[in-house]
């Protein structure tokens, strides 16, 4: 890195002690932006880097509840409001038990830029909990979202910031907040969250967008070699709403997904993934993958490795951050993989992602592939703004110009700067760039 920015990563790394998600998240920035401060140095006046890596406020807060048997719990609620420029901070909450300032710091970054790529008006933020959802009552999930919400309903606001889901957070969580918030502020301020169901304000296609966009943005990387996904074998990790709805486009797209994972392992299913049989067995019963396999003859589950140790055409990383390291991506090069894209924020290592480039395979960053969730989130905010709604084919189909967009600014920022085909420097550059332009025109703020 040039000296101007490696001062900043030091930085960082000073004043942010022990976040070490955090610091991944700005150097993988700003090893990407020494073309872009070389070609226009104005971005590194005024301390414009130095203020895009620091949050604009960062929020802490008590999260008592009760649970079923009347014992009383403490978590730790989070929500890092990151950056501005370009509209009200979004992104989601993120409910888990690994959930640290770290991690949202890292999350909220990363959305700066994803949402910038998604050409609408969006800032980056982040939340979330240590509070664990799993092995708990619908009833104490509830509670814990009224806590939670009675704190975060003073911080948040349609034209202020627009929280959504992430891991640990769906349709249910996110009911349970509206309805908080709702009485709290006795508004029905629908543009409020995101990801809402589809009788209060929410949109048709948010459910399937990030699982969706990801495979739409690998679709268009194999565009550019004249390819398709047709006939292509996939190992999909996760087993949530972004690795399901991946899955089911990369099926409507004539590929063949055979892998799922979750912390209990992973199934491969060589006749390809039983895509009802999934959605019955993690929707609606919230199980775990072992039922998938119980009921499945043929599928088997492995506990251990990761998926990648399967032999596949593509990988699309579903699950979550450093999930994919350099033995799993010296695997799944061994074994003739040709296309990554990330369904999940950050789930490659940095050093899987410089194998991935030296061999020059087709490779995506999250902030470019996962983005049509958050992009989908804005869509929802454009009918509750409008007081409309879409149908799933206007919905989808706006989804669908919007990954192309992505896709299509990345290729161009790459060549801009002197890499074609690296997406890692064309998501970045095109995400600053945007950012960066805007925050020169709103002054020292
Ligand atoms: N959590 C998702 C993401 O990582 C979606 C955020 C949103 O819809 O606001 O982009």
């Amino acid at each position: 890195m040039q000296d101007v920015v490696e001062k900043v990563y030091e930085q960082v790394v000073a004043r942010n002690r022990g976040e070490a998600e955090f610091h991944q998240a700005v150097r993988e920035v700003l090893e990407s932006l020494d073309p872009v401060i070389a070609k226009h140095p104005h971005y590194a006046d005024n301390a414009l880097l130095e203020r895009i890596v620091e949050p604009e406020r960062q929020i802490m807060f008590r999260v008592p509840w009760v649970d079923d048997a009347g014992q009383v719990h403490v978590n730790r609620g989070f929500r890092v409001e990151f950056n501005s420029a370009l509209g009200p901070y979004k992104g989601g909450l993120r409910f888990h038990p690994s959930v640290n300032v770290g991690i949202i710091k890292f999350l909220g970054f990363e959305q700066i830029f994803k949402n910038a790529l998604t050409n609408q008006a969006i800032g980056g933020g982040k939340g979330g909990s240590d509070f664990d959802p799993h092995g708990k009552s619908d009833a104490e999930v509830m509670r814990f979202c009224q806590s939670f919400m009675t704190e975060l309903s003073r911080h948040i606001g349609p034209n202020t910031d627009v929280p959504a889901g992430d891991i640990g957070v769906g349709g249910r969580e996110i009911g349970y907040l509206f309805g908080q918030y709702k009485r709290l502020r006795n508004s029905y301020d629908a543009g409020v969250l995101t990801g809402k169901g589809l009788a209060w304000g929410g949109s048709l296609a948010r459910t399937e967008a990030t699982g969706y966009g990801t495979v739409l943005f690998a679709q268009s990387m194999l565009a550019t070699k004249g390819e398709t996904l047709e006939g292509k074998k996939i190992a999909v990790s996760g087993a949530g709403n972004v690795a399901i709805y991946a899955i089911e486009k990369a099926q409507q797209l004539g590929a063949k997904p055979i892998t799922f994972s979750d912390s209990s392992g992973y199934v491969v299913d060589e006749a390809g993934v039983d895509l009802d049989l999934l959605k019955q067995v993690k929707e609606v019963e919230r199980g775990r993958v072992a039922d998938y396999v119980s009921r499945r003859p043929g599928a088997r589950l492995v506990t251990e490795g990761r998926p990648w140790d399967v032999p596949v055409d593509v990988a699309l990383p579903c699950a979550t951050q450093n999930e994919l390291d350099a033995d799993s991506a010296a695997t799944l090069l061994r074994n003739g993989c040709a296309v990554v894209a990330e369904g999940a924020n950050m789930p490659c290592t940095p050093e899987a992602i410089a194998a991935f480039q030296a061999a020059g395979i087709l490779y995506a960053p999250g902030k470019a592939s996962n983005a049509g969730g958050v992009a989908t989130s804005a869509l929802e905010m454009e009918q509750n703004a409008g007081r409309t709604r879409w149908d799933f084919a206007t919905a989808e189909a706006k989804l669908a110009g919007i990954m192309v967009d992505i896709h299509d600014s990345c290729v161009e920022a790459a060549e801009t700067y002197g890499r074609p085909g690296d997406y890692v420097l064309g998501a970045n550059a095109a995400g600053f760039t945007r950012v960066a332009d805007v925050m020169i025109a709103h002054g020292i703020v």
